[in-house]
């Protein structure tokens, strides 16, 4: 039985896709409401998409209500689609594929996801890669924070919950292990006690990451990064 839970986010470290995200919320955005729609002012990497598409309703004047939020979701996830079917836009970074298939061929560890995406989104993103979401026993999602406003900082605890349902037995914060990109990823894991396996793929370095527990340039020394994770 897995002792161990590793929780990949998925933006900048399973995945990049050229800021198809980005450009797909503005595309959204554009279509619903005006040209002159703005993601100017936002901030993206590592948060909350609920939080996002609360943050993009505001910046542009437009009231945030269960209907504003559930259309812009609805066209954002449309617009994506179509920018992820352009060749080369999406792919995974570097040892991703190897990593994932070394760590579930071991089973020593439990595998998750901890993103901020919504999950139709975050399941869009990672089959433009070859990835299957459904690969990762533990799914956590962007809108799975049970607290209103919801954070990043909720997520470990919910993961940790859906471990234990699905293991009847209890995990304990140091046998958790978040990966991430972001300075968010490294503050939810410390929140807990949680280990931080921080990858400089995203727009923070190295330094920028030095929170975390190990800060690698990224994914392709599989052998090394297994070993730590099962460590
Ligand atoms: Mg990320």
């Amino acid at each position: 039985m897995p002792d161990r839970l590793v929780l990949f986010d998925i933006d900048a470290t399973l995945v990049t896709t050229s800021r198809a995200g980005i450009r797909s919320l503005q595309d959204a955005g554009r279509e619903l409401y005006a040209r002159e729609f703005t993601i100017d002012g936002v901030e993206f990497a590592g948060r909350l998409d609920p939080l996002i598409i609360d943050d993009l309703l505001a910046a542009n004047g437009i009231g945030v209500t269960e209907r504003s939020r559930a259309e812009l979701r609805e066209a954002y996830g449309r617009h994506l689609e179509r920018h992820l079917k352009v060749d080369g836009k999406a792919s995974a970074l570097p040892g991703v594929h190897r990593l994932i298939d070394l760590l579930a061929g071991e089973g020593a560890v439990t595998l998750g996801l901890l993103t901020g995406n919504f999950p139709e989104t975050g399941r869009m993103k990672l089959s433009a890669c070859g990835i299957e979401a459904d690969g990762f026993a533990v799914r956590v999602w962007g809108c799975d924070s049970p607290h209103d406003p919801p954070a990043r900082v909720d997520l470990p605890l919910v993961a940790m919950e859906r471990f234990e349902r699905m293991y009847a037995r209890s995990i304990a914060a140091q046998d958790v292990t978040i990966v991430g990109d972001t300075p968010h990823d490294v503050a939810c894991a410390k929140a807990h006690g949680c280990r931080c396996l921080a990858v400089a793929t995203g727009m923070f370095d190295a330094g920028e990451l030095a929170g975390a527990d190990h800060v690698v340039e990224d994914l392709s020394c599989t052998a090394e990064i297994s070993a730590w994770l099962r460590g």
